[in-house]
C-alpha cells in the first residue's frame, strides 16, 4: 500500500458530487470525466468508485467484480468515443515515482492525435 484514503481528494469530491466534472460515463462500479487540463485533444480520466488510492491497493484488495467492472468501463469509453480504430493510450501513474497528484486511482484515456512513443 502507498498511503490511507484521503476523502478530501478532488476526485473523492467529483465522485460526491461536490465538484463538477464533464462526464462521459458512468456505472456502478466506474465514473469518467474529461482532464481539466488535457494533454491530448481526447484526455478522459476513468475512476474506480470504491476508495483505491492507486493501482497498487486497488489490484489487492478490490473485488473481482470491482476490478472487472472497472476495466471494462475503461475499454467502454474507449470504444464509444471512437478510439480504437486510430489507436489510444492508456496511463496509469502510482506514486511519487510515478509522478501521482491525485490519491484516487485514475486510468487516463489519451486519444485524438498520434501520441509518440512514450509521454516522458
Ligand atoms: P496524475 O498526475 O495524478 O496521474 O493526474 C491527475 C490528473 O487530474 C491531471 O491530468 C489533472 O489535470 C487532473 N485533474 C486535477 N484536478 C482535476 C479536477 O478538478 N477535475 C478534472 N476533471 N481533472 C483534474
Amino acid at each position: 500500500a502507498t498511503q490511507p484514503y484521503d476523502d478530501t481528494n478532488v476526485f473523492a469530491r467529483i465522485l460526491r458530487g461536490e465538484l463538477p466534472c464533464r462526464r462521459v460515463y458512468e456505472d456502478e462500479h466506474a465514473l469518467a470525466f474529461h482532464d481539466i487540463n488535457p494533454q491530448a485533444p481526447t484526455h478522459i480520466l476513468v475512476i474506480p468508485k470504491g476508495r483505491y488510492v492507486s493501482w497498487d491497493d486497488f489490484s489487492a484488495q478490490a473485488s473481482d467484480a470491482a476490478i472487472a467492472g472497472f476495466i471494462r468501463a475503461v475499454g467502454l469509453v474507449a470504444r464509444e468515443q471512437g478510439l480504437v480504430a486510430p489507436g489510444y493510450r492508456l496511463l496509469a501513474n502510482v506514486g511519487q515515482h510515478g509522478h501521482q497528484e491525485v490519491p484516487h486511482l485514475h486510468v487516463h484515456l489519451f486519444g485524438g492525435r498520434p501520441l509518440g512513443p512514450m509521454l516522458a
